[in-house]
């Protein structure tokens, strides 16, 4: 890696493609001409609205997003959208939500302040190693939407079909495989990210809504900032919006179109990731925490056979200069979290160094 870079395994914040944080690096004092950085600059000002324009046109082209969508940025990052989701779709006051761990953990509590919840699903038995069966979920007729974390970023799992959901509207958390695979749109009412995962700077999120879903009649105490209908109505620019992230995110959306769009990234990440746990079935010291048909391409939680001997493989690591493998707090373990913009020398960098490391104990 150039730059004295590391291979950076961490969760989020994480990695951003290197020939992206060149060309930041060389804008950075005057973007194009214009005499100021991109974080000086006025959100009314053409140079920003054309970038701006070209991140949502690049965003749309990336994704094949269908006119009838309308694309948010929007700021506080993912966590914020576990309460507008609630505050601008319950209309009707329920919602069924898949339980498969952390993160759609916080959902759920999240939306259990706005009204009831029905959890329709739920891997909790095994310590949310897997993704419970969504085929035939019991959902009332009145539910306002069904609501999955498509990639459990701290447990590692990943829906590889999506919940039947009977008619109702799909909401998807996509936070850490967000752009890392082609998606239909069209399958789903809202589709949401934080951006640190496998964007850009963390703070914000990208808001995909169907246009019939974006609301004037949400509750009053709803504020105004949280609802959808102020920035599909502004364009994002309700307030100053964080143009700086923006721009980063729109200059990664460029990169992913150049490597070849959705299908190229894919087939990249799915090598990149056939890397590691190649190695981890193989091994007779690490073993892979998920369920093989539910792996993520994105995170890949994995144990030795103790505790003490995960915190000594960490350190190890660390020692070798890579980063940030620990695993959460709550699982234990390891993580390598291996999004768009790790590149495949440091996976097979790090399955080396497992490799080494196995065979000297
Ligand atoms: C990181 C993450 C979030 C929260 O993002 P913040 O920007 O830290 O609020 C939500 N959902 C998933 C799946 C995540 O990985």
């Amino acid at each position: 890696m150039k730059h004295g870079r590391t291979f950076n395994f961490s969760a989020g914040p994480a990695m951003m493609p290197e020939p992206v944080l060149e060309e930041i690096a060389q804008e950075v004092l005057n973007y194009r001409g214009s005499g100021m950085s991109v974080m000086e600059m006025s959100h009314r000002s053409k140079e920003f609205t054309s970038i701006y324009d070209e991140a949502v046109a690049d965003l749309r082209k990336l994704m094949n997003i269908p006119d009838n969508y309308k694309v948010l940025f929007v700021q506080g990052g993912g966590t914020v959208q576990f309460a507008m989701v609630p505050m601008n779709l319950m209309k009707n006051g329920v919602a069924c939500y898949v339980d498969t761990g952390s993160w759609s953990g916080k959902a759920i509590k999240e939306a259990k302040k706005y009204g009831e919840v029905k959890v329709v699903a739920s891997s909790e038995d095994k310590n949310y190693s897997y993704v419970p069966d969504c085929s035939d979920l019991d959902i009332p007729d009145n539910a306002d939407y069904v609501y999955i974390c498509e990639n459990e970023t701290i447990n590692g799992t990943t829906f590889k079909k999506l919940p039947n959901t009977k008619g109702h509207i799909l909401v998807s958390d996509q936070s850490s495989m967000f752009l890392s695979k082609p998606c239909n749109v069209e399958d789903y009412g809202v589709i949401w990210a934080g951006v640190q995962k496998n964007v850009g700077p963390a703070g914000m999120a990208v808001v995909i809504i169907r246009e019939d879903l974006i609301r004037d009649d949400v509750p009053d105490f709803v504020p105004t900032y949280l609802k959808y209908k102020t920035h599909a109505d502004k364009d994002s620019m309700y307030n100053t919006p964080n143009c700086w992230d923006i721009y980063c995110c729109g200059k990664v959306f460029k990169y992913l179109l150049n490597l070849g769009g959705l299908e190229a990234v894919q087939k990249i990440n799915e090598e990149k990731a056939a890397v590691l746990y190649d190695y981890l079935d193989s091994s007779d010291y690490f073993t892979g925490s998920v369920a093989k048909e539910d792996r993520s391409l994105m995170n890949v939680p994995f144990v030795s056979p103790s505790k003490d001997e995960d915190a000594a493989v960490v350190a190890a690591t660390k020692e070798a200069g890579f980063d940030n493998l620990k695993g959460h707090r709550s699982v234990g373990g390891l993580r390598a979290s291996i999004y768009n913009a790790m590149p495949k020398e440091g996976v097979e960098a790090l399955v080396k160094f497992l490799k080494d490391y196995e065979a000297s104990l």
